[in-house]
């Protein structure tokens, strides 16, 4: 799958120039899209007298590099490497270039030390993605995803498909879960980011939503920062908030509620747990809280919520099958239960949801899916 905007260069022929290392990442993206790649890792391999000094590059750290300088007669696009000099000697090659009408990208050299970067995916959908995000996929070695990254959990485009456009010519690996089936336990990720990186290689690790919300991002930052890797993080949207948004649900508004709790229902709460829930008077939101639903409802009504509190289960936001079910908080859990509401959803209770003009028409305004929604 190609990216809106990207050149189709199935079958030409594209020059990457620079040093073979800070090069790599061009060129397994050339590739990646079908071009055929030669490389040149100096200035002096495209001189006019012609050949490379032989002991330059070993040769396998420069696969299909030209040896003279006809070459440029049959590319179609030139990519010169950047390390961060000013003249870094291809300035002679960017005048051959204009001269000869052939295309020529300038682009920053692939890190040289191993690091990891924590990548908030957002909530399913690829346009969700921030621009630091797109841009540490397009540069990683290896992208190590889930299911709740950006291509969502229904997405018509499969996850690897999507990362692999996002990332050309990386290396991808699966480490998804599915709810009660842990695929690759939390320790053995952490072990197997730390091990990429020490290998020098720049490792993503892509994350729905925010990697700071119930994402076990600080356990992996701590992993790298205990085994001395370098760990950056990038913020995504967060389906605590977006999902809501995205059916026209504001999380606070003016006049009806000014704060939010997010939390977690993936264990029941203590009574204590729901009594502050029930007291603190803004708005509720819950991830995964499709299965604790009924304990959830049933303790904040034990503990005062009103049974006309205004509620609504948002699932697969984002997606082309996103869905609302609302009702009452007295009558959620049941309207949930008829609806077979399921995982992945963000619940929302208080009244906010209520104030949106009308939720349903918003959804469909907003385009996301099919905005179907269901009223108890
Ligand atoms: N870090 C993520 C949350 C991870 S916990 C974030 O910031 O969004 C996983 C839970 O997030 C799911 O069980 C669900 O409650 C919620 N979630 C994530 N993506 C969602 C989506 N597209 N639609 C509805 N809920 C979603």
């Amino acid at each position: 799958m190609m990216l809106p905007g990207t050149p189709d260069l199935a079958g030409r022929t594209v020059l990457v120039c620079g040093e073979a290392r800070a090069a790599r990442r061009a060129v397994a993206r050339y590739r990646d899209a079908g071009a055929e790649v030669l490389t040149a890792v100096a200035p002096s391999d495209l001189a006019p007298s012609g050949v490379a000094p032989s002991d330059s590059t070993p040769a396998e750290a420069a696969p299909g590099r030209p040896t003279r300088p006809e070459v440029l007669d049959r590319v179609a696009l030139v990519v010169v490497v950047r390390t961060g000099a000013d003249d870094d000697g291809w300035g002679a090659l960017a005048a051959r270039c204009r001269e000869r009408g052939i295309l020529l990208v300038a682009e920053p050299a692939a890190a040289s030390g191993g690091n990891v970067t924590l990548v908030g995916g957002g909530p399913g959908r690829a346009d969700l993605l921030t621009v630091a995000a797109r841009a540490a996929l397009a540069q990683a070695d290896v992208v190590f995803y889930d299911r709740l990254g950006p291509a969502g959990p229904d997405s018509v485009i499969p996850a690897a498909e999507l990362v692999a456009a996002l990332a050309p010519g990386a290396d991808l690996v699966d480490v998804g879960k599915t709810p009660g089936h842990h695929k690759v336990p939390q320790g053995e990720i952490e072990r197997q980011l730390v091990e990429a990186a020490l290998a020098g290689r720049t490792v993503v690790r892509l994350k729905g939503g925010d990697p700071f919300v119930f994402g076990r991002g600080a356990e992996e930052v701590r992993a790298c920062a205990e085994a001395g890797v370098p760990v950056t993080v990038l913020p995504g949207v967060t389906s605590a908030i977006s999902v809501p948004g995205a059916v026209g649900v504001p999380v606070t508004h003016r006049g009806v509620s000014k704060l939010f709790t997010v939390a977690s229902g993936h264990q029941p709460f203590s009574e204590d747990e729901l009594e502050h829930l029930a007291g603190l008077g803004g708005t509720i939101v819950l991830l995964m809280g499709v299965g604790t639903l009924p304990q959830t409802t049933a303790g904040l009504l034990r503990h005062g919520l009103a049974p006309e509190t205004p509620a609504v289960v948002i699932e697969r936001g984002f997606c082309d099958t996103q869905r609302s079910t609302a009702a009452p908080l007295d009558r959620l859990a049941l309207a949930a239960a008829e609806a077979k509401c399921s995982s992945p959803a963000v619940i929302v209770i208080g009244d906010v949801v209520a104030s949106g003009d009308d939720w349903t028409r918003l959804a469909e305004e907003f385009g996301a899916g099919s905005g179907e929604g269901v009223r108890a």
